[in-house]
């Protein structure tokens, strides 16, 4: 069920925000042993707010926009007084003496915290295996990866354990789990919504966004968290559209692009190819017209945020020393074997590999030779984007080369691992709004996504587009079923 759909119930008294919650958390309970998608669950918290919301609703009170709309949080995101790990060691005792904006706006417009979800150690990752606290599955088979590094936000979505949740997305890590969950993800232009309180990992990549059942959801979202704020300096001073207004306008006319050298990928899946033609073929159909366009830097997205996101990272993860906060080694001889052994017992290996790479490539007489060099190629790559913008309104792309794998198969090969955002990272080196939305299935039943790419700050015609492909497509006419685990 939809968000505005739940909503109409709870306004109509056909169920009150309690039974809502108490549904969840018994699906929770038979199904989530098997998933994996919860870190920590909020029971209590969530109870009375739900009471207080079904009191307020009974008084004849005023509601905010999303009373009693139960949601997931990436467990990056600062929960005040609620554990937030990053599903690391290194901060599986942390609990945060603040709340994250994005979070504090959904609580300020009604949503109710369900629980928080697992991740990629750190967000770093594309099948929320490097989490120290166990894997998660895909719903749709649970031998299979959910994606990642937002596999838990993801899965808990398309398992209908929450009703949305949030993700953050770096390289992909939004788009790439909807993908293979078959949900909806979307991340917002760079500084359209603010990550304060969000534990960071790439500075200049890092964007938060959600994760709902159709592109209506993920706008009503979207809404609740966009707008400046204070406290980020890198968040946008522009006004809030309203993001649901637009949506159900016809798109004859936009010009969607098709970029070509994401299409000619020697990786691609060729059934994730056709099924992405065809939901270009549908767009024509509503009277787009599509257009071929080439961005040849496209394929180097991959190679160059391999250098800039472990550089920013090295910077960012420097803090965990031992001595502030976080896990803190026995070692009492002196503090450089402190920090050294509080760092390498802390840190997973994936976080480790990810240090000392951007550690090497900043250190003196490297950091011309490669960070600034991969710098010079960002810039490439966005001038290929803005120049496509010129002839095109929305570029259309596959989400990822294939579709969900098998839990393991990518264990000993990171290379491989790190191929599966191919597709999503040029978006974030420049800074562009994207979509990841169901296309189709695979023939072993697996969801196909279908990637959208807007220019910065044009998540409205990004949200029409989508949101007109999924209303005549109407891909998502099941669920995963998940009575196999409940059988
Ligand atoms: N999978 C990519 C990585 O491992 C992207 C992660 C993300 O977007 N947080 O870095």
């Amino acid at each position: 069920m939809t968000i505005a759909e739940w909503l109409r119930k709870l306004r109509n008294g056909e169920v009150s925000s309690l039974e809502l919650l108490n549904e969840q958390f018994s699906r929770i309970k038979s199904i989530d042993g098997s998933i994996r998608s919860y870190l920590y669950l909020n029971y209590e918290q969530a109870k009375s707010e739900a009471i207080k919301i079904d009191e307020a609703r009974s008084a004849g009170e005023d509601l905010p926009p999303l009373a009693g709309v139960p949601f997931a949080i990436k467990d990056n995101l600062c929960t005040k007084g609620i554990p937030t790990t990053c599903s690391s060691r290194m901060l599986e005792n942390f609990v945060p003496p603040y709340e994250s904006t994005v979070t504090k706006r959904l609580w300020q417009a009604g949503g109710i915290l369900i629980g928080k979800t697992n991740l990629d150690e750190f967000a770093m990752g594309s099948s929320t295996e490097t989490s120290a606290f166990g894997a998660t599955a895909n719903p749709w088979d649970v031998s299979r990866v959910p994606g990642g590094s937002s596999g838990g936000s993801a899965a808990a979505v398309a398992s209908g354990l929450c009703m949305a949740s949030l993700g953050s997305d770096t390289g992909g890590s939004i788009r790439q789990p909807a993908s293979f969950c078959g949900v909806v993800g979307l991340k917002p232009t760079y500084g359209r919504v603010s990550r304060w309180g969000l534990i960071a990992f790439a500075s200049s990549l890092d964007q938060v966004g959600p994760f709902a059942n159709t592109v209506a959801d993920a706008a009503e979202v979207l809404q609740v968290i966009s707008g400046a704020d204070s406290k980020d300096s890198t968040c946008l001073d522009e006004p809030v559209p309203n993001y649901v207004a637009n949506l159900s306008k016809p798109i004859s006319g936009f010009r969607i692009g098709l970029i070509k050298e994401c299409f000619e990928q020697n990786g691609l899946s060729p059934e994730v190819k056709e099924t992405n033609l065809r939901a270009a073929d549908m767009l024509q159909s509503l009277g787009a017209e599509l257009i071929e366009v080439s961005c040849p830097r496209f394929v180097d997205g991959i190679s160059t945020y391999y250098l800039i996101a472990p550089s920013e990272a090295s910077a960012n993860l420097a803090r965990y020393d031992g001595v502030k906060y976080g896990y803190r080694s026995e070692e009492k001889d002196n503090l450089l074997s402190m920090t050294t052994l509080s760092r390498a017992t802390g840190f997973g290996p994936e976080v480790q590999r990810r240090i000392l790479i951007g550690t090497y490539a900043l250190s003196a007489g490297y950091g011309d030779a490669y960070y600034k060099k991969a710098q010079q190629v960002r810039t490439l790559i966005s001038r290929d984007f803005q120049k496509a913008f010129e002839c095109v309104d929305i570029l259309l792309t596959p989400t990822s080369p294939t579709t969900a794998f098998k839990a393991g198969s990518h264990k000993d090969d990171p290379l491989q691992m790190y191929l599966s955002d191919l597709l999503t990272i040029p978006a974030n080196l420049a800074g562009l709004p994207s979509i990841s939305l169901p296309c189709g299935f695979d023939n072993l039943g697996l969801p196909i996504g279908l990637q959208l790419i807007a220019n910065v700050l044009d998540e409205n015609r990004l949200l029409q587009v989508a949101h007109q492909y999924e209303q005549h497509a109407e891909i998502m006419k099941h669920a995963p079923n998940n009575d196999f685990i409940l059988n």
